[in-house]
């Protein structure tokens, strides 16, 4: 395109809340035949909330969700956000007063897993099934049905280790958009692929994916393995769009012809893209593609 129709472009991109970030990102989206989506806080809300919990030992539950919030009150995933809140709306419930968690010393994140911290003298992992394991945390077959039961009902559900034991489970569930599905049956129209990649874990990830009409699910990724998905689907053919929000999606977002990030994702995410969808709508996949094919063609 030339300098002129890319300006032209970028400002009608711009107008409608599709940030488009130079001539490059316009060129590659116009070819794209495959639309890889991240799940959680991209086809999903993104506000998960916390919906069931299951205790395997006999620690109290206030003193339980207090200490996984403690772990999670620093990470910016929003499983951390609805286990903070879960705790806070307990501590209501109760009629505690207090505000504030107790600190976490030797915080870290294991983006695609969870988090783990010192929670006065307790190391504190808050994450899924697969970082328990890494973590030689043994889970039971008790723990197993708990989860499998959950992830049957599209939730997801994260367990709580207090040094190298798993105490309790949270499970959460986070609706899909309301537009998620009209995108992927648009997109299908216009001869575009949608496929689903996902740090979470397979059950969910395919409850999700019916739901919202996509038939190809990759689930169970770590970061890396997301932008090697999208390097796989490259080579079996066409340019590949992948749409995120976390720091997780970002290798995925940069291997990706086009990135493109949701608004309300994090600044990580919205760095590593191509085009940034400020409202965050899905229908804007869509536009932005759209806006490219009629930027193309009529410079030809
Ligand atoms: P997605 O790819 O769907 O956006 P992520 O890669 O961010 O999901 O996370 C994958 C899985 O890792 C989550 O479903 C959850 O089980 C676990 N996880 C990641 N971060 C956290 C966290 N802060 N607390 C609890 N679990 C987490
Ligand atoms: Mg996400």
């Amino acid at each position: 395109a030339t300098p002129t129709a890319v300006m032209v472009a970028t400002g009608k991109g711009a107008s409608q809340g599709i940030l488009i970030k130079g001539g490059n990102a316009l060129e590659n989206a116009h070819k794209v035949r495959t639309v890889v989506f991240d799940k959680t806080g991209t086809l999903t809300v993104g506000k998960p909330v916390v919906v069931s919990t299951m205790l395997f030992s006999n620690v109290p539950i206030q003193e339980f969700c207090d200490i996984a919030a403690s772990a999670e009150a620093n990470s910016e995933h929003p499983i951390a956000k609805a286990v903070v809140n879960y705790a806070k709306k307990l501590r209501q419930k109760y009629g505690s007063h207090t505000e504030h968690f107790t600190e976490a010393m030797d915080f870290e994140v294991h983006p695609g897993s969870g988090v783990c911290a010192n929670i006065g003298g307790k190391v504190v992992l808050v994450g899924n099934k697969r970082f328990m394991k890494s973590q030689n945390v043994p889970v039971s077959m008790e723990i197993e049905n708990y989860m499998s039961e959950s992830e049957q009902l599209a939730r997801t559900c994260v367990l709580v280790a207090f040094d190298g034991l798993v105490v309790g489970a949270l499970s959460v569930t986070d609706p899909v958009k309301p537009e998620a599905k009209r995108v992927v049956s648009f997109l299908r129209s216009m001869n575009i692929t949608s496929v689903m990649v996902t740090g979470d874990n397979w059950s969910t990830a395919i409850a999700i994916a019916n739901e919202v009409g996509i038939c190809k699910v990759f689930a169970e990724t770590d970061p890396l393995g997301k932008a090697d998905k999208i390097r796989e689907l490259q080579l079996k053919g066409g340019a590949v769009a992948m749409v995120g929000d976390g720091i997780n999606d970002s290798p995925a977002l940069v291997a990706a012809d086009v990135g493109m990030a949701i608004g309300a994702g994090t600044d990580v995410a919205i760095e590593a893209a191509d085009i940034v969808l400020i409202k965050s709508n899905l229908e804007d996949v869509v536009t932005a593609i759209d806006l490219s094919r009629k930027t193309l063609s009529r410079i030809r």
